[in-house]
């Protein structure tokens, strides 16, 4: 949708905005870096505001992490952090190959990152949202998940204060909503309705 106000914008600038002479790898790490910087604002946002976070707390709903729970997300939650997160990328007018790299990296890092295996992932949890430091951000305690917000790299965790691991501290064994679990529905339509219910979330956003 944005490609077109891209190319626009760079021909009326008279220069093209995105270093399409990098190296690709390179494109591609600054194509997450530029992509990770709105998502994490918008993350952030639908943790601390109630209504944003009625339309989140899908993706936190799950009682036990399992590979597939990177797609456990509202339909609203995708559109507001993809548009929000592929605009300035296309704005830029970034390439389908630095584009295609980050999709890939992407779909095998989110189900890596909410797994059910007990990876020791070293010092790559300082660099990357691994599963032990991603576990923190579906504790049910918020002053635990209120933290590690960044999707794919913690870049931007580490340069607004958020991020939150410590090697020697174990990660919560449960997680999910904690008190507002038990009136959380389980079928599909009634989860695609609560962003809708006021009466949801009430005991984390009193
Ligand atoms: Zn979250
Ligand atoms: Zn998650």
């Amino acid at each position: 949708m944005f490609a077109p106000l891209g190319e626009a914008l760079s021909s009326r600038l008279g220069t093209r905005l995105w270093p399409h002479g990098w190296p690709l790898p390179l494109q591609a790490l600054l194509a997450v870096v530029v992509f990770e910087l709105p998502w994490y604002w918008i993350h952030r946002l639908e943790h601390i505001w109630a209504p944003l976070w009625r339309v989140h707390s899908v993706h936190h709903s799950s009682r036990r992490l399992y590979w597939w729970n990177f797609a456990r997300t509202h339909p609203l939650d995708n559109l507001l952090s993809a548009v929000a997160a592929f605009t300035p990328l296309s704005l830029l007018g970034v390439g389908d190959e630095p584009l295609a790299l980050m999709a890939a990296f992407s779909g095998a890092h989110g189900m890596l990152q909410h797994s059910n295996i007990d990876l020791r992932t070293g010092f790559l949890d300082l660099f990357f949202s691994t599963a032990r430091v991603h576990r923190w951000h579906h504790s049910p305690r918020r002053h635990e998940a209120d933290a590690n917000y960044s999707p794919r790299v913690m870049l931007w965790d580490h340069v607004f204060g958020s991020y939150r691991f410590r090697p020697d501290v174990a990660p919560p064994e449960d997680v999910g909503l904690g008190e507002d679990a038990a009136e959380f529905p389980e079928s599909y339509v009634g989860q695609l309705l609560v962003p809708f219910r006021s009466d949801h979330g009430r005991k984390r956003h009193p």
